[in-house]
């Protein structure tokens, strides 16, 4: 396909249009919207292969809070629990249970956290600039105070991610999650601008612009592998035996009772039913404690990508078209759904959502472009094909008569010994006819040319009254025949600018025409007036007439009135069609008023150059 450099330029910027319109709308909500469904879903479909656990949780649920007195008997259900696991010697013990007031059961609580290595209280954020820690007694106990904040999806609410670091007034905490990590391999967070590390596992952190906190998503342990284990202080109770699974184990500590738990969070596992926090702490833990990160592709490796996915589009519908386009372009947007999978398993979360948008517009806008750019190349090819058409039925029909007088003419000198005058004669003839051949010609193709936009007009200047006279002296052998007098008056006596040869077309047409649709011995009268830049010049007559209808149609090509043919004058119906496109050239126009039977009057409407 044949691009100019400025179509190339407009393909490009429309591409890019697309891409730009792609990235912004997967900005939008619906478009997060969806984002987050399809992280869902290859969360889901993709799972990690099975680790051994090292969490268990220890959990305060219904029946715990019924044999300890409801919500007050939190703290005594706590320690018990943890008195009854201590044997078992667990690893370490994350509490996610708010230690900020004083309470009846604290010296039992207090008690119970001696008996056991590495405990981690939280703390929540009270306001802006102010956490709500534990209690001094308690806090001079732990190995650590780690927050419990959530960190939600802002369009649907559901945990995926996690902040590893929350910072109120001057004082930060690192998640509960870490510090129980922390905790129980010893050791300190380090951190780097892209990841932390602490007891020798390096976590890649991303965080949503620079200064905000450092996030990981959380692995959630498949419910189908039956998620975090663990046991309610009740069942605790009831069969001490059970203790035996928190050996060596980092122990959550929380209420799981769905009546009093004060945190609920959706998983993309959990298909709306909320998770307890303390099992979402546990789950972080997993993650962090067998290095099962997903990292988010950095901003700038999605926009590349979806440069890429662009160019290829544009790429597709430039070099290809048919159908070995569409299975190109169907093949890069089947490869568009599922790099983001891929890279998934892989353990890179891609956002679904830039990149198919950005490849679907691309191909949407490349293919319109392929298809209204070969529409255009048909469509010209249609008109070279009518021009040229045109141009073989005007050679059929206008060249017939000259041609014809040739051809007999020639074949009279070269059959018969004719006299010298009469030779001479015919010579002159040929002479005239092979000229005014040649002049059609020219006429017919520069007018093709000057409307195909090939040609520039000739912009020569001349008198309008000469222009006039000269016409009048060719048509007059014509009108003499039919006894019709021409008269020429008032045509002002200005410059026209243009071509003078097609100026000289049009007018002596419009008078030939008048002469050869009028009765003989009738007038035909030259007339102009000049008025607001332009000038008039119109050409009157006394002739068979058009209705409106007839009238309408008299610029097209081939066209005649059933009277004009009628009146057996020759004509093909090509003259008026060039002479209006003459006219239109010339930044003119041609105005008819005709009465049937009446006669007709053509006006020239010609500007004047200033
Ligand atoms: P041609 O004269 O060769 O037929 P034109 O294109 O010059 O072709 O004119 C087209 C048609 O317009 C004519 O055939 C005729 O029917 C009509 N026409 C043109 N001029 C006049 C006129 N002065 N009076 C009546 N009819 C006219």
């Amino acid at each position: 396909m044949k691009t100019t450099t400025r179509e190339r330029y407009a393909y490009v910027a429309l591409l890019a249009t697309a891409g730009i319109l792609g990235l912004l709308l997967s900005w939008t909500v619906p478009a997060q919207g969806i984002d987050n469904s399809v992280y869902d879903f290859f969360f889901r479909l993709h799972m990690p292969a099975a680790w051994p656990l090292e969490t268990e949780v220890l959990g305060i649920d219904e029946q715990t809070l019924n044999q300890f007195g409801g919500v007050g008997g939190i703290r005594k259900a706590l320690a018990r629990g943890i008195e009854i696991i201590a044997p078992a010697h667990p690893r370490a013990i994350a509490v996610d249970i708010i230690l900020a007031e004083p309470n009846a059961a604290d010296d039992e609580l207090e008690t119970a956290f001696r008996t056991v290595p590495n405990v981690v209280l939280s703390s929540d954020l009270l306001t802006e600039d102010r956490w709500d820690d534990p209690i001094p007694r308690f806090r001079a106990l732990a190995a650590g105070v780690g927050h419990v904040s959530a960190d939600l999806d802002r369009y649907d609410a559901v945990s995926r991610s996690l902040p590893l670091e929350k910072v109120a007034g001057r004082t930060r905490h690192w998640a509960l999650a870490l510090e129980a990590f922390r905790a129980s391999r010893g050791g300190q967070v380090t951190e780097s601008p892209g990841s932390l590390e602490v007891g020798g596992v390096t976590i890649p952190v991303h965080r949503k612009e620079a200064g905000d906190a450092p996030m990981i998503r959380i692995r959630y342990v498949p419910p189908a592998r039956g998620g975090i284990p663990g046991y309610s202080v009740a069942q605790l109770v009831e069969n001490p035996k059970l203790a035996a699974a928190y050996a060596g184990k980092v122990v959550f500590a929380g209420v799981t009772a769905q009546t009093a738990m004060r945190d609920r969070w959706m998983t993309p596992f959990s298909g709306g039913i909320a998770m307890a926090g303390v099992e979402m702490n546990a789950n972080a833990f997993e993650t962090i404690a067998h290095q099962l990160f997903l990292t988010d592709a950095s901003d700038s490796l999605v926009l590349l990508f979806c440069a890429v996915l662009v160019a290829c589009a544009g790429l597709i519908y430039a070099f290809a078209g048919g159908w070995r386009a569409t299975a190109l372009a169907a093949l890069l947007l089947a490869c568009t759904h599922i790099l983001p999978y891929v890279t998934f398993t892989y353990g890179t979360v891609f956002p679904y959502m830039p990149g198919v948008l950005c490849a679907w517009l691309a191909v949407v806008a490349a293919a319109s472009w392929r298809h209204f750019f070969t529409g255009r190349i048909l469509v010209e090819t249609t008109e070279s094909r009518a021009r040229y058409q045109r141009a073989m039925q005007f050679v059929t029909h206008e060249m017939r008569t000259p041609l014809t007088a040739i051809q007999g003419s020639s074949e009279l000198i070269t059959r018969y010994a004719l006299p010298d005058e009469k030779r001479k004669q015919i010579a002159g003839l040929i002479n005239t006819e092979s000229k005014r051949l040649a002049r059609m010609i020219e006429t017919f193709l520069n007018v093709e040319r000057l409307s195909a936009g090939q040609m520039e007009l000739k912009r020569e200047h001349f008198s309008a009254t000469e222009l006039v006279d000269q016409c009048v002296t060719r048509a007059q052998p014509l009108a003499e025949r039919k006894n019709i007098v021409i008269g020429a008056q008032a045509v002002p006596d200005v410059d026209l600018s243009g071509d003078r040869e097609l100026m000289e077309y049009a007018v002596y047409n419009l008078l030939t025409n008048a002469v050869k649709y009028s009765p003989p011995e009738t007038r035909v009268v030259v007339s102009g007036g000049r008025a607001r830049g332009e000038l008039r010049l119109w050409v009157e007559d006394r002739g068979i007439g058009m209705d409106k209808q007839e009238v309408k149609r008299v610029f097209d090509r081939f066209y005649r009135t059933r009277k004009a043919e009628a009146t057996g004058e020759a004509g093909t119906g090509i003259g008026l069609s060039i002479v209006e496109q003459i006219v239109a050239q010339h930044g003119g126009s041609i105005l008819v008023d005709s009465t049937p039977g009446k006669g007709s009057r053509f006006t020239l409407v010609l500007p004047l150059p200033n």
